[in-house]
């Protein structure tokens, strides 16, 4: 602001006299200069800072980058290009469609061939079923990327290349890896995972009821699996059951159109509704010997699939939370209250500095898990725990992020509401908090308090 002549005549000069009128009919002119020529010099000072401040141009804001603290940036050169590559897939196709296919419960199949182009398997896994040396780390980013703008599109890719391709690595002949590894590394062919039960959920290890029985050169499998991700659509679904005669658990590779084998879409989720989850019965479902995975041995097998992908659930509740941080802090930039942005609020300055801690402390914690994974040293309790205080403070962070935006947050157009509600799923998939809790509890204390 240029400063004023002290000379009454110049002054005169310098003001705009029709600004002068105009102002005059929206205040009592004489009143408002006698008020002002009482003003302390403090005062006069303030008044016009106020206006200076009025003519600056509006400073630019910064950018909502969750990584707060670069710990990103410490990558290798082919692990960002892989996260890169991700979120512009995530920005671009997914982004402006996703709110249409989670309205509809429906998986955007059409985006298949395009994820294949990505080539996001291969940089995880090897061809033979052994894992690249960072694949976990590799895994991690991904999943963050893909949460970042949606959770559905990370289940999808993990119950693929992490429950389905995990249980015929380990379990499978070297034929059976080499019928089906190749295929679905190029997502030619689908995989799905069917563990849970309709009675069986946590319990699972111990109360199965879907069973097995030989007969011949095949095997008839009878029970009903809930929950089971991808099934709808998938080439296959791995199908755990007890063995009627041994009372072992057995996996199968289960082909779609199986006669004896239905799936039916789960309807009515109020969370990760692009997931299409399935129920199966399976009714006197006929599978050939050469489709039992030769190489499981009962249960530890597929513990140990769970506990591989434990570890890519926990970094699902980390990019989920930083999706929702950053489109609050964004929010909180633009959204105009009393005058102001309500980023200029302290109260809403504590929600974001809040979430922003939850996102830095759960990303370190996820960085770690994927370093000991990738090194060997990461046993069940350590996934169990990242996978508890990661699914927590996501719950916690998008509550906030959600509050952030008031009404407009509870508006699947403002994005914030799906990650609120899809989180609800992280919280009690791949082990319940509770049950991650006990596992937790049991290596700490060495004492067990699972009923
Ligand atoms: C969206 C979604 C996708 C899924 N995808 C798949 C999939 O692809 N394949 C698959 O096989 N499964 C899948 N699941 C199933 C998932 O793994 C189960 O929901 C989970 O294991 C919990 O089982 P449950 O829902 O039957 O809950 P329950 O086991 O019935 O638990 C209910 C409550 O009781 C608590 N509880 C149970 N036992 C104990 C105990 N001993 N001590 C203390 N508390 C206890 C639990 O923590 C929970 O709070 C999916 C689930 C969801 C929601």
């Amino acid at each position: 602001m240029t400063s004023p002549s002290r000379n009454p005549l110049e002054l005169l000069g310098q003001i705009d006299l029709e600004a002068l009128g105009r102002l005059s009919q929206k205040v009592d002119l004489p009143a408002l200069l006698g008020t002002a020529s009482r003003l302390s010099d403090g005062q006069l000072k303030q008044l016009s800072r106020l206006l200076d401040r009025g003519n600056r141009p509006p400073r630019a804001l910064p950018e909502p980058d969750g990584d707060f603290y670069g710990q990103l940036d410490d990558l290798t050169e082919e692990q960002q290009v892989v996260r890169l590559r991700v979120r512009g897939f995530m920005e671009e196709r997914v982004a402006p469609i996703m709110n249409e296919y989670w309205s509809r419960d429906e998986f955007p199949r059409h985006l298949i061939p395009e994820l294949r182009a990505l080539d996001l398997p291969r940089r995880v896994w090897n061809e033979d079923g052994t894992h690249k040396p960072d694949a976990t780390l590799m895994e991690g980013l991904i999943t963050l990327e893909f949460c970042r703008v949606d959770v559905s599109t990370a289940v999808f890719f993990g119950v693929h290349t992490g429950l389905a391709f995990a249980s015929i690595a380990l379990g499978g002949s070297a034929q059976q890896k080499a019928e089906w590894l190749p295929k679905m590394l190029d997502l030619e062919a689908i995989g799905a995972f069917g563990l849970t039960e309709p009675e069986g959920g946590s319990q699972v290890s111990q109360g199965m009821r879907t069973t097995c029985q030989r007969d011949g050169d095949t095997w008839i499998l009878n029970g009903e699996k809930k929950w089971i991700g991808n099934s709808t659509f998938s080439d296959f679904t791995v199908i755990w059951a007890r063995d009627v005669d041994t009372g072992e658990v057995r996996g199968f590779i289960v082909r779609a159109g199986t006669p004896g084998y239905r799936v039916q879409k789960i309807a009515g989720k109020i969370a990760l509704r692009m997931v299409e989850n399935g129920q199966i019965t399976l009714e006197g479902c006929r599978v050939p010997e050469s489709d039992r995975l030769q190489e499981v041995r009962g249960w530890r097998t597929t513990a140990e699939v769970l506990r591989l992908t434990r570890a890519g659930v926990a970094w699902q509740g980390v990019g989920c939370a930083l999706g929702a941080y950053e489109l609050a802090l964004k929010y909180a930039q633009t959204r105009e209250q009393f005058g102001k942005p309500i980023g200029a609020f302290q109260l809403i300055q504590n929600h974001l500095v809040h979430m922003l801690g939850n996102v830095t402390t759960t990303l370190s914690l996820c960085l770690r898990l994927s370093q000991m994974a990738d090194a060997g040293l990461m046993r069940d309790e350590h996934a169990a725990l990242a996978k508890v205080v990661t699914a927590a403070r996501c719950r916690e962070t998008v509550a906030l992020a959600r509050e952030t935006f008031g009404g407009n947050g509870i508006l699947l157009e403002y994005l914030v509401a799906k990650h609120f509600a899809d989180t609800e799923a992280i919280y009690s998939y791949e082990g319940t908090n509770e049950i991650n809790t006990l596992v937790v509890g049991r290596a700490v204390t060495g004492l067990s308090a699972f009923v």
